[in-house]
């Protein structure tokens, strides 16, 4: 029986402050013609396509656990991104990832802002401090604000996405290179929007013990897959392997991506038409007056408007 004493006792006060305080991720769902707002790929795949991922699951096992390396699927990102399949964690999406290395890590965690929401929002919900160093006015980073206030603060998690979310812009290679070398801080770059940029620091990651790389196969055109990976030292990957949940991938997500990144053909075309698109519209918009529209080497633009 619940009694009145029960009934009064507010477990929701069990709840950590810093959660209580947080506001959830907020995920529009109104109804709509064309859907943009989460920075997907639109194009589904064609049937032919569809049909060869629905034999990829066929013989999938649901009565056992998924393979807890995903041997398979890591083969499969090495051969599309060049990242050798001992150098990687693969999380449920990128966002399971930026989690892992809160945990591991802790705060405080330094941000540039505007940013990808969830890196303060992990942060927070794990208790951890967050300091934010705002970009300048061409959304720029000022690399010596960020590591005058990463050694105050003593940050421990430096997150830059790269190109930014919601900016669209990339930042400098000599802005990043700097806050790496001068900072003791893990430095994320996250790389979500690889694709649309084809710009990456994978090159020299070997040259920066300090350096995480992340990428995710969501923006690509796979984001119901929720598939993300990150690339570091092999100090960093074996201590990173540790947070990771086991089976955190699962057998059907692993099995349909193998499969759907064997049409790398398709993918390529797809996204080489949203890069041409995106010169289109970004044109378009530069010619209507009162609108300011900002460079972007992503999949959406980012643009004020003045009236
Ligand atoms: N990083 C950035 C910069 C993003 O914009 C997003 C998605 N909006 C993510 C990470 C998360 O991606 P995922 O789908 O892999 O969790």
């Amino acid at each position: 029986m619940v009694t009145k004493a029960l009934q009064k006792r507010d477990i929701v006060k069990l709840i950590k402050p810093e959660v209580r305080k947080l506001k959830a991720y907020a995920i529009d769902e109104t109804p709509c013609r064309i859907k943009l707002d989460a920075m997907e790929n639109p194009f589904p795949l064609p049937e032919e396509a569809q049909v060869e991922l629905v034999e990829a699951v066929r013989h999938v096992l649901i009565n056992r656990y998924p393979d807890p390396s995903a041997t398979k699927l890591k083969e499969s990102i090495a051969e599309l991104w060049g990242i050798g399949t001992m150098r990687m964690v693969l999380g449920n999406g990128s966002d399971e990832l930026i989690q892992a290395i809160i945990l591991a890590f802790g705060g405080p965690v330094l941000i540039p802002t505007p940013t990808f929401a969830m890196y303060e929002l992990t942060a927070r919900a794990l208790s951890q401090d967050v300091i934010s160093v705002p970009l300048g006015k061409d959304f720029s980073l000022n690399p010596d604000k960020i590591i005058k206030k990463a050694k105050t603060a003593q940050a421990r998690i430096i997150f830059l996405a790269s190109p930014n979310n919601p900016t669209g812009n990339r930042f400098s290679d000599e802005a990043i290179l700097k806050i790496l070398t001068k900072t003791n801080a893990a430095v994320v770059i996250d790389e979500a929007y690889f694709s649309f940029s084809r710009k990456t620091f994978l090159p020299v990651l070997k040259d920066h013990p300090n350096m995480i790389i992340l990428r995710t196969l969501s923006k690509m055109g796979f984001a119901g897959l929720r598939i993300g990976l990150l690339t570091a030292s092999q100090k960093l990957i074996d201590q990173l392997n540790k947070i990771r949940l086991p089976y955190n991938i699962n057998a059907l997500s692993q099995a349909v991506a193998v499969a759907a990144l064997r049409r790398r053909d398709l993918l390529n075309m797809q996204i080489s038409l949203l890069i041409s698109e995106r010169q289109r519209l970004y044109n378009a918009l530069a010619q209507i007056n009162g609108v300011t529209v900002y460079p972007s080497e992503t999949n959406f633009i980012l643009f004020r408007t003045t009236t």
